[in-house]
């Protein structure tokens, strides 16, 4: 058995990957490799996919200096800020997000700390407003979250968390130096020891190298995580990675591949940095995604929602919808 056939196999078994499959799938033949990425794919995740929109509940004034971000308060990224919204224009939004067939709809806010104060019971009116009427499930982007905040989410149903490792122990310090990496891995930690999913992934494009990006998709299945959303950074002007050039379609697929088989039962999400694909978008399933964000994304204006769900009707792939299962 050649080196690549038995990273196949271990994948398509779920079982790890040494350094020498993983140095194979990453020398492979991006065709082969893909209709291989395609059975792993469907024999973990059938035809579904499931569907996720992002709402920024609060925007910019972050106290953190991540290189790639708009909305940290170091750099001087042309954003419209604002605190947390108020809990009728959150519950507003979050329903308008429902009415489109997404199994998830996460709320984010930008900045290090969870919500405190005046803030905090704005978003738990919101939340406990929420979740009975949702057809969808609510996902909370909130940053570092404290034990008692998770008891309380819990308490008001809430399913699902996230928090991104966004890149390699080994690189992190090189796009943000005002926290750890380990800040980041614990929080995840205490998501899920609290009994949530954890939604958690990475950005790409930022300068790292294939090791760091196998080191995070590595450390996301030591963790378990369930939802893996991967983002191709498009640099924003204004942000110390503004001149990063972007990232070619067919090395987002091999990304994309590269995850699916260390991850093979994960919800791998192609989420911001899609429109980067051009017109080779639909292939993301067969590099082995399973997860679309659509609509907006959070600084950005994202792609027309109707013409994302045409292409998954096309493909003969089929939306998971959560209200009906
Ligand atoms: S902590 Fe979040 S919002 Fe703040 S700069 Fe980093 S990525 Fe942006």
């Amino acid at each position: 058995m050649t080196p690549f056939e038995a990273a196949i196999t271990q994948a398509m078994n779920n079982l790890p990957l040494e350094s020498a499959h993983i140095r194979a799938l990453l020398e492979a033949d991006l065709d082969e490799l893909l209709y291989h990425t395609n059975r792993i794919r469907q024999r973990y995740h059938h035809d579904y996919v499931t569907l996720c929109s992002i709402i920024n509940a609060r925007s910019g004034r972050c106290s953190e200096d991540c290189a790639f971000c708009a909305q940290s308060a170091h750099h001087r990224a042309q954003i419209t800020e604002y605190a947390l919204r108020p809990a009728a224009e959150l519950i507003r939004l979050t329903r308008g997000a429902d009415e489109r067939p997404i199994t998830h709809v996460g709320l984010v806010t930008s900045g290090r700390a969870a919500v405190r104060g005046r803030e905090r019971t704005e978003l738990l009116k919101a939340v406990r407003t929420l979740t009975p009427q949702l057809r969808a499930k609510l996902c909370l982007s909130l940053g570092i979250v404290d034990d008692a905040l998770l008891r309380e989410l819990r308490a008001l149903g809430v399913q699902r968390l996230h928090h991104n490792l966004e890149t390699s122990r080994r690189f992190f310090p090189q796009i943000c130096t005002t926290h750890s990496y380990d800040e980041r891995v614990e929080n995840v930690r205490r998501i899920l020891a609290h009994g949530f999913e954890a939604c958690s992934g990475g950005l790409f494009g930022l300068g790292e190298t294939w090791d760091d990006r196998v080191a995070l998709a590595t450390t996301l299945r030591e963790l378990g995580v369930q939802s893996v959303p991967l983002n191709f950074l498009m640099a924003i002007p204004g942000t110390p990675l503004e001149h990063m050039p972007p990232l070619a379609p067919r090395e987002i697929l091999r990304i994309v591949a590269l995850f699916r088989c260390i991850l093979p039962r994960a919800d791998v999400k192609v989420a911001g940095g899609r429109p980067l694909l051009r017109d080779l978008q639909p292939l993301i399933f067969y590099a082995g995604a399973t997860s679309m964000m659509i609509g907006d994304y959070l600084t950005r204006p994202g792609r027309d929602v109707n013409a994302d769900l045409q292409m998954i009707v096309d493909l003969g792939l089929r939306t998971r919808r959560p209200w009906v299962e």
